[in-house]
């Protein structure tokens, strides 16, 4: 399977969802894979939950916590950048990734850095700062193990919260026998934690800088905080003396006391753990602990726009914490790389089409990445609606091709086989015309209970699915055989 897609954030070629999920679907390797650690951290899951009597009144007050949070983010930024220059911190505006990036390599050249250690940020990835430093000539070591895997692998990564998920441990042992020089290696966690640990203490020790993303940052205090499992967030955040952030604008909330709902749904929803074994929270500068130079970038890159869609506006709650991913069947069989983006998954299919923009390669078929089940929505610990902004950003990405021209208006068959539905099914004769009419043209198709191939331009609705034929006898016949009168209904 060819990993290092291109991305939809960098305005390269980008295959299509449906392109790059067939090649997925091919790697059985990787479909055992996913299968086998989305099930166990579903079940891990499902009993961390089931443990809170409160947990629907949790959700809801993340929800209207986010909610009145993207209601006011202006007066909530200001209110941060204000409490983080109180606190001896600096900030900085970034309006996309190149200003982001520009100010991270600024820093670190001010710094004579050379290499910098970075925390798990999914907002560095969306920038691409990794590549950008390198250009700039500095070298990023990602410290969290499975960002160190895939770094090392030269891949991107696949899930948000275990971004090697597509890794077994036999392969990951074979990769650190031949990045790291690892001798007589077993595929043991412990053995392969140790390479790992003894390969980046050196780093934490050495680095001037270091980079992190956050998972929240408080407007009246200007804390900022990590979660985290391994501790080298806490490495990275602590030991070097110069430490940026960069965090997208949504991340703020309001006050300190918000974190009581935040860190009781975080953990519970993304490792299935009743409290993450590393919580980092600083406050600008401290003199004489911890790093003496605190940057903290806020970034839009799209969020602006995405603030501004109504419906659009609710991704935007998204606290990262990937129970979408895990219950999601689409990504559970096509694994994160089919989607192209640093965001995949449901998560995915939602929040890149809005920031890199409808219209754009690859980002237009995500919103198709799924199969409407809701599962998503149902795990969701901050309510988001997934599906209803899937339909949503559907129509969006269909309304764009007819402004362009994509869509041939009222005679495109598309279009005029969807009208046609319309009517059928909402007219009770109609309906039952056409149930007659399919019977008769089905027989030549049917065949051991189901129609396997559909001719002609249907064929596409049968290359990955059967069809179940009408039945013989419909409900409703079967219904005035017995009673000897029609049902009325709503749509008689
Ligand atoms: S959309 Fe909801 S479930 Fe998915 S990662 Fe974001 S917060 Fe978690």
């Amino acid at each position: 399977m060819k990993i290092k897609a291109p991305d939809a954030f960098s305005g390269g070629r980008t295959p299509s969802f449906e392109q790059s999920a067939r090649e997925s679907l091919a790697d059985t390797q990787l479909r055992r894979n996913l299968g086998k650690a989305t099930q166990t951290i579903r079940r891990k899951r499902g009993v961390a939950v089931a443990e809170m009597p409160d947990w629907e009144q949790l959700r809801e007050a993340g929800r209207a916590l986010k909610a009145r949070t993207l209601r006011h983010l202006d007066e909530y930024l200001l209110q941060l950048e204000e409490s983080v220059k109180r606190a001896g911190g600096q900030v900085h505006w970034a309006r996309d990734a190149e200003e982001a990036n520009g100010i991270v390599a600024e820093i670190a050249k001010s710094h004579r850095a050379r290499e910098v250690v970075k925390v798990k940020s999914i907002a560095t990835d969306e920038t691409k700062l990794n590549e950008h430093l390198e250009r700039e000539g500095i070298e990023a070591f990602e410290t969290d193990l499975a960002e160190l895997i895939i770094q090392l692998a030269g891949e991107t990564s696949s899930h948000i919260l275990v971004p090697a998920i597509h890794k077994n441990r036999s392969e990951i042992r074979e990769l650190f026998m031949q990045k790291l020089g690892a001798r007589d290696l077993s595929d043991s966690p412990p053995d392969l934690a140790n390479v790992a640990r003894l390969y980046l203490r050196e780093k934490f020790l050495k680095a001037k800088v270091g980079i992190s993303g956050a998972n929240f940052a408080v407007a009246e205090t200007g804390t900022v905080c990590v979660v985290e499992s391994e501790g080298n967030g806490r490495m990275c955040t602590t030991l070097p003396p110069v430490l940026v952030t960069l965090m997208g604008i949504e991340k703020v909330i309001p006050a300190w006391r918000d974190y009581e709902v935040f860190m009781q749904l975080l953990p519970r929803s993304s490792t299935a753990e009743r409290m993450n074994p590393y919580t980092t929270f600083w406050t600008g500068v401290s003199e004489g602990d911890g790093p003496q130079e605190f940057h903290l970038i806020l970034l839009d890159n799209g969020r602006t726009e995405v603030l501004a869609d109504e419906i659009g506006r609710q991704t935007l709650n998204c606290i990262r914490c990937s129970a979408c991913l895990n219950v999601c069947p689409v990504y559970e069989r096509t694994g994160g790389h089919a989607y192209n983006s640093v965001y995949p998954g449901p998560i995915g299919a939602i929040l890149t089409p809005q920031l890199v923009g409808i219209g754009k390669p690859g980002s237009d078929s995500l919103p198709y990445a799924s199969s409407l089940c809701g599962a998503c929505y149902e795990v969701c610990p901050v309510k988001i609606n997934i599906p209803e902004v899937l339909i949503h950003l559907r129509g969006r990405v269909v309304r764009h091709k007819q402004d362009e021209g994509g869509v041939k208006g009222k005679l495109d068959p598309e279009n005029v086989a969807m009208k046609a539905m319309a009517k059928t099914f909402s007219d009770r004769r109609l309906y039952e015309g056409a149930q007659r009419a399919a019977r008769i043209g089905q027989w030549p198709l049917a065949r051991g209970g189901a129609i396997h191939r559909l001719p002609g331009r249907l064929a596409g609705w049968t290359e990955a699915r059967e069809l179940k034929p009408v039945p013989k006898q419909t409900f409703r016949e079967w219904w005035r055989s017995r009673n000897g009168s029609a049902m009325e209904g709503p749509g008689a």
